[in-house]
């Protein structure tokens, strides 16, 4: 028993261009903390309603600036990139600096909105920029009696293998994932993390990244992403205590943005792309399956198997899921009556994962 459980947030996006020129029909309502999923298709069939931690309403109410800032409007209720980050991403950031492990995912359909909350696109920084950027300042804010170590990875889940997006040439079949025979827990073996030392360094280091990312156009969506991203910070505080004794709190910051969540026969996609979207889906469905068993094992069901070791995915997000971290999923919705089938498998994903609960505890120990 006990536990805390995993945040949900929900966030429904703009219409996009295709979606506006062809008359789109508006399926998603948002009040206070309840979303509702509206038939559609003119069926009569009653609105399923959802309720979560958070709900960002970012489809409309809001205007672009010269800047290409989008912020809301006067008396509506849009949640700006600026919203989003001051629940979530300073949430992971007062927990961060308390010495717990932290992550947040990002779960939708392709095109839903999944980067734009992560990383955002132009002067619309997302969570993880925008949280690394506020990570400097407090720490050059701070009274200069704590000692302070960032360090920054990024890697890649494709087709079940790992990339490290901070080398340009990985090896064939992808690095290693390797457990540790001590605590149990999976690492990338040879990953490469570097130590930062500012905003600036770690800006450049997602521009790397990104520039360095597997991007297989669909038909869906020909920019987006098939592939996993997992953005790992690790955040080292060093200071001495009353007796003069030097100890550690560290934190391990996971920000992930998952491949989009629809099934590959949904795209049209074929040959290699179809096994692509298996191997990715295969991913997904570990991560599903392991969301179901943790959400049984809260409710208080017995002997019940956790399937973290059936992908890649699952096992490097072990501690994340039902583990030592403070974990927040932020699901991304399309307001489109097209996407509705998906709009409701992403919402009942999202519901599941509410059920989760984990067990952060503070990592601090002292310096030998
Ligand atoms: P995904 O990563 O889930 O495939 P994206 O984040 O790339 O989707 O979003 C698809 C498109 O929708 C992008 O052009 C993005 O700018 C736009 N978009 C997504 N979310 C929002 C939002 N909250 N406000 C404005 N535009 C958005
Ligand atoms: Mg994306």
């Amino acid at each position: 028993g006990g536990g805390e459980s995993v945040k949900v947030a929900v966030r429904v996006r703009p219409f996009n261009s295709r979606e506006k020129e062809r008359g789109a029909k508006l399926v998603v309502e948002m009040k206070g903390a309840t979303t509702k999923l509206l038939c559609g298709d003119g069926s009569g069939e009653e609105p399923k309603t959802f309720t979560f931690d958070y709900s960002y309403w970012s489809h409309d109410g809001f205007t672009e600036q010269p800047d290409g800032i989008l912020l809301a409007d006067p008396g509506s209720s849009y949640a700006s990139q600026q919203n989003v980050f001051n629940d979530l991403g300073q949430g992971v950031l007062d927990n961060a600096f308390q010495g717990f492990n932290c992550s947040l995912f990002a779960y939708g359909q392709t095109g839903s909105g999944k980067s734009y909350s992560m990383v955002g696109y132009g002067n619309n920084k997302g969570i993880v920029p925008i949280t690394c950027d506020v990570l400097f300042k407090t720490i050059e804010a701070s009274d200069g009696k704590t000692k302070y170590e960032v360090t920054f990875s990024m890697l890649e889940i494709y087709n079940e293998q790992v990339r490290d997006l901070l080398q340009k040439v990985n090896p064939k079949g992808g690095l290693q994932v390797r457990q540790n025979p001590k605590e149990g827990l999976f690492y990338v073996q040879a990953l490469k993390k570097v130590a930062v030392g500012s905003y600036r360094e770690i800006e450049n280091k997602i521009e790397e990244g990104t520039s360095n990312r597997t991007v297989a156009a669909t038909q869906m969506n020909a920019t987006s992403s098939r592939a996993h991203t997992v953005v790992t910070i690790q955040f080292d505080q060093i200071s001495k205590n009353d007796v003069g004794q030097e100890t550690k709190k560290t934190s391990v910051i996971n920000l992930v943005d998952l491949a989009g969540s629809e099934r590959a026969d949904s795209t049209g996609a074929t040959g290699d792309r179809l096994k692509e979207g298996a191997n990715i889906n295969k991913s997904l469905s570990s991560l599903g399956n392991v969301i179901s068993a943790l959400a049984d094992l809260s409710m208080g069901k017995k002997k019940v198997l956790v399937p973290y070791r059936d992908s890649v995915l699952t096992k490097l997000l072990q501690n994340a899921l039902g583990g030592n971290s403070k974990t927040i999923m932020i699901a991304a919705l399309s307001p489109a009556d097209i996407n509705h089938d998906e709009t409701l498998g992403t919402l009942r994903y999202a519901d599941r994962a509410k059920k989760i609960k984990n067990k952060a505890v503070v990592n601090e120990n002292p310096v030998e």
